[in-house]
């Protein structure tokens, strides 16, 4: 079966363009978006991902701030950074890089931001709104595959959608987002019997669990829509997805490759979220 290739890095082309533009129309009126970015220690992955992020900004006109604690940082220290920058007037949106040291307590520093400030989406109040269908900033991951399916056309109503995956980051908002697409959702985890029988009943079926290619076509249902947040580093260095792409893009009608399928869109929701909280922000000045 030909298969249709879920194209991230393309999308993301597109909608930064187009956030280009927005970005140019609002620095008219005076208004710059600005992401400030926290990053405590020296994971390097961490380092990457917070450079990319950057890079990302300047690249569509989004003024960024980089502010980097020593992996010993106090709790003190980093709430006191957050509250400086829950005042900051130039600062739209705040994002952690996560994982924190592990002396540091994730859950508190997630709340300690401004919800109005939680691009990331992280926040209790984000996933509360999330939950109960009025999401202002939803999760980038899932948001940017909501974005990818929309795209390409594919309506998530009536079908069943199996997420493999129960992190708060990733698959819990997922399910959330697909059941207010009105698919039918069924949400797996590490405990979940039967797996391959319940993915192989899916119609759309999105893979978060961070186990190099361990879904192969024997899961996969004959013109599946598959996504592939997975995003694992072997140990000959290649970048592997949870899916093994080759086996399964033979049965599915769509799949998104890694790399350049969720991964590009996660980084693109980040300037859209972003752009949202400006325009919150100064929506004085837009009218
Ligand atoms: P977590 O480790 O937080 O969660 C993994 C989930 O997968 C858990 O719910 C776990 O179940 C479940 N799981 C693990 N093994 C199995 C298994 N054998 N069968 C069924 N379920 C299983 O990971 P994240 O959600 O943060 O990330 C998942 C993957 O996505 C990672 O590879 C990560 O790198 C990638 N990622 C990619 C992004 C992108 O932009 N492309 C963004 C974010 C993440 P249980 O709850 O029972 O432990």
């Amino acid at each position: 079966m030909a298969y249709k290739l879920l194209d991230g890095r393309d999308l993301a082309r597109r909608m930064k363009e187009a956030m280009k533009l927005e970005i140019r129309d609002m620095a008219g009126k005076g208004i710059v978006p600005g992401l400030a970015v926290v990053i405590v220690g020296n994971d390097p992955a961490s380092r990457i991902y917070v450079n990319n992020k950057k890079k990302d900004c300047e690249e569509i006109g989004i003024r960024s701030f980089e502010y980097a604690l020593p992996e010993d940082a106090s709790e003190d220290q980093l709430l006191g950074l957050i509250d400086a920058l829950n005042e900051d007037p130039a600062v739209d949106g705040i994002l952690v890089q996560l994982p924190i040291p592990r002396h540091l307590d994730e859950a508190k520093v997630i709340r300690r931001i401004s919800h109005d400030k939680d691009v990331d989406g992280f926040h209790p109040y984000n996933t509360g709104e999330l939950m109960i269908g009025r999401p202002v900033f939803a999760p980038c991951t899932p948001a940017g595959i909501m974005e990818l399916l929309k795209d390409a056309g594919i309506d998530a109503a009536g079908k069943n959608c199996v997420v493999v995956g129960r992190s708060n980051i990733v698959g819990k908002p997922m399910a959330m987002m697909m059941l207010h697409a009105n698919a039918t959702v069924t949400i797996c985890h590490s405990r979940t019997a039967n797996l391959k029988d319940v993915c192989s009943r899916a119609d759309i079926l999105i893979v978060a669990i961070g186990r190099s290619e361990f879904i192969t076509a024997d899961y996969v249902k004959e013109g599946a829509v598959v996504i592939d947040v997975g995003m694992n580093r072997r140990d000959d260095g290649k970048l592997t997805g949870d899916v093994d792409f080759e086996g399964v893009s033979a049965k599915a009608s769509a799949i998104t490759p890694v790399p350049g399928g969720v991964g590009p869109m996660t980084r693109t929701m980040l300037l859209k979220n972003t752009i949202k909280a400006s325009k919150m922000h100064k929506r004085d000045m837009l009218s």
